[in-house]
């Protein structure tokens, strides 16, 4: 997957999707791009965020051609990745989410809660924040 350091503008894909989904005129920033080359910060979400990212996801847009599959896990588990993936076993998506925040979107891929579960990624505070408002 490509990588974008977190609240850099997003780049990636088209906005404007059939759904109407990511045509707002806020900034969209990068959330949760990561790779396996790139330092992340790690540590412990805040109370309340897992679930509140869990439903935010639920709403899927830009799918994405192909799969991405979890960077990270691939690395680790070198020579044998990729039997893994020919086993379904690796993590893949193939979707983004958006969170809106104040004046501003993010644009995070699906992946974001699997970094968050299984590398303990911790994303920007306002995006933390944006998703607890979001859902409340
Ligand atoms: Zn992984």
């Amino acid at each position: 997957m490509t990588y974008f350091a977190d609240l850099t503008p997003y780049t990636y894909l088209e906005r404007h999707d059939e759904d109407g989904h990511g045509a707002s005129d806020e900034p969209l920033l990068n959330v949760g791009w990561l790779d396996a080359s790139h330092p992340f910060p790690t540590g412990a979400p805040p109370d309340g965020l897992m679930p509140a990212l869990t439903e935010l996801a639920t709403v899927r847009v830009r799918q994405t051609r192909g799969y991405h599959y979890c960077e990270i896990c691939v690395r680790d588990m070198g020579e044998d990745a990729m039997e893994a993936i020919r086993q379904g076993v690796i993590v893949r998506e193939s979707a983004e989410f958006e969170v809106r925040g104040d004046d501003v979107a993010y644009a995070a891929p699906q992946l974001l809660l699997h970094y968050m579960a299984a590398h303990r990624y911790l994303p920007p505070a306002e995006f933390c924040a944006a998703a607890l408002l979001s859902t409340t």
